[in-house]
């Protein structure tokens, strides 16, 4: 055994790490936070799911406040098992009606294949069970996602859902026709 490998309460204190700025400004908010009183039921009644893309700020796109909305997002802003999940409890345990959808322009999933899959598995020896949901047509997928919402029996409410790409450019949202 050796003495130089790093401790837990050493790499916690490692300095320049991204998490240790993270907490630090964690300190500060709290500093000033004030409890608003809320419970856990969104506001509007809405649940927006979006790709986790880093130039997406969804609160500052939309004009959404704390409280709001419920924010669900993956790569992509793919509607999987699992967005179905959230948005089952969003509707039916926490009263949401609306779902928004928002993909956007320049996607990383835009230069992906499935064949990612079979490159993991022969790196690492078994084939992930998730698809890696790749897509060419952003406004297709914006289609299909809105039709897995639509079509799902355990949603409460599908009448209101709307699909949209936002551009990275110039942060405009484009809605996309569900028909075509
Ligand atoms: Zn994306």
């Amino acid at each position: 055994m050796t003495t130089s490998a790093p401790r837990p309460a050493d790499s916690l204190r490692a300095a320049g790490s991204v998490t240790n700025r993270l907490v630090e400004a964690n300190q500060r908010y709290a500093a000033g936070f004030e409890d608003p009183g809320m419970d856990a039921r969104p506001v509007l009644k809405v649940a927006v799911v979006a790709c986790m893309d880093a130039r997406l700020d969804l609160h500052s796109a939309l004009g959404l406040e704390l409280g709001d909305c419920h924010t669900i997002r993956n790569a992509g802003g793919v509607v999987t098992d699992d967005v179905i999940r959230s948005l089952t409890i969003s509707q039916r345990a926490l009263g949401t009606e609306s779902v928004i959808l928002i993909h956007h322009t320049g996607c990383g999933l835009e230069s992906l294949t499935e064949e990612f899959r079979i490159e993991l598995e022969n790196e690492v020896g078994q084939r992930p069970q998730w698809a890696v949901e790749a897509f060419r047509d952003v406004e297709q997928d914006v289609r299909q996602s809105m039709q897995r919402v639509r079509t799902s029996p355990f949603l409460l409410h599908t009448n209101d859902v709307r699909g949209f790409v936002f551009d990275v450019h110039d942060g405009l949202l484009r809605e996309i026709d569900p028909a075509l």
